[in-house]
């Protein structure tokens, strides 16, 4: 199944939920998701029958790698179901989960690799106790996340990837320790610039440090060198200690961006299918979904929205100021 821009569908966000327990500046600002925000209502959200429908009819259309994501996931309850349906889906070659890692307990993990999940994206925005809980906006210190970085990788859901997205003058001056700390663990950190998603995190170009930037911070003390991607449509740009101890990825979405390659739709907690991470509009399946129509006819209106995707915002927001209302990070997941 290819889009108009002829990019196959590879890869399926599937977000199970609109809530988090965190409030990262630059996603959930508490200003904007206080305690009188309307979250989405039980009713509204997919039942994981409704997911696994959905999630099977795209891993018939060419989908490899399902992604739970959020909001934050592990807020859903009883996920291990879920995954339990998706990983028995033939075809699917990899599932993995990205999560703030502050509900990650051992326990928690255990269940989630017997129920079938492969891998896991921990987000962790700096090791500085201040700088992470002024980022997170909730007061949450490092260190349990280190943890639950340690315990995913205990319970066998390794590689662990870690996720920092990058702010000029809030935490890139702890880029480089980052590096040191994850160097040598086998775990993987990946920088992302900070991107213009959604409408609340009040975005500036001049706050975006770039892939470029970051390279220069890390390869001042650790040499790097570029590696090749492991698929086609990989986010993250590889790059690998010349000393051999390990990797890091960069996800440059603003200065370098990727959407020719570009093989991801996303699934909103509430049935919508979003054919880009910047979209405005969604295609609504939930309605379908409840309305009994057929796995086939429901693929039709499937292949009938892949086919006629154009997307690429990053691609042109390189070049112009685009001032769009873009659905919320929050709500559909990175
Ligand atoms: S901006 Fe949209 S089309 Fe481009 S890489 Fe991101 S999700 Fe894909």
């Amino acid at each position: 199944m290819l889009d108009a821009l002829q990019r196959p569908v590879h890869d399926l966000r599937i977000s199970v939920t609109d809530r988090c327990n965190f409030r990262c500046v630059y996603c959930m600002p508490k200003h904007i998701f206080g305690p009188n925000y309307s979250f989405l209502k039980r009713s509204q959200l997919l039942s994981y029958e409704e997911i696994e429908r959905v999630a099977r009819i795209f891993v018939n259309h060419g989908v490899r790698k399902l992604r739970l994501t959020g909001g934050e996931p592990l807020v859903r309850k009883d996920i291990e179901l879920l995954i339990e349906k998706l990983s028995a889906i033939d075809g699917v070659q990899d599932l993995s989960l990205t999560t703030n890692g502050s509900l990650l307990t051992l326990d928690k993990a255990e269940k989630l690799r017997a129920s079938g999940l492969r891998r896991i994206t921990i987000s962790l925005d700096s090791l500085d106790g201040d700088t992470f809980k002024s980022m997170n906006g909730v007061d949450f210190a490092p260190e349990p996340i280190l943890q639950a970085i340690d315990t995913a990788a205990a319970v066998g859901l390794a590689p662990v990837k870690v996720n920092m997205v990058v702010k000029r003058g809030v935490n890139d001056n702890a880029v480089q320790s980052a590096a040191e700390y994850f160097r040598g663990t086998g775990h993987i950190i990946r920088f992302i610039e900070y991107m213009d998603v959604g409408n609340s995190n009040r975005w500036q170009r001049e706050q975006v440090i770039s892939a470029a930037e970051i390279r220069d911070i890390i390869g001042r003390k650790f040499p790097i060198e570029p590696a090749s991607p492991d698929y086609h449509g990989e986010v993250a740009q590889r790059w690998r200690y010349r000393d051999g101890s390990g990797e890091i990825g960069i996800i440059a979405s603003v200065s370098q961006p990727f959407c020719s390659t570009c093989t991801r739709a996303r699934l909103s907690a509430d049935g919508l299918l979003y054919t880009c991470l910047f979209a405005n509009t969604g295609h609504d399946l939930r309605a379908p979904l409840r309305a009994g129509t057929t796995d086939e006819e429901l693929a039709t209106t499937i292949r009938q929205i892949w086919s006629a995707r154009t997307d690429r915002y990053s691609e042109l927001r390189a070049s112009q100021t685009i001032e769009i209302p873009k659905i919320e990070m929050s709500y559909i997941g990175g």
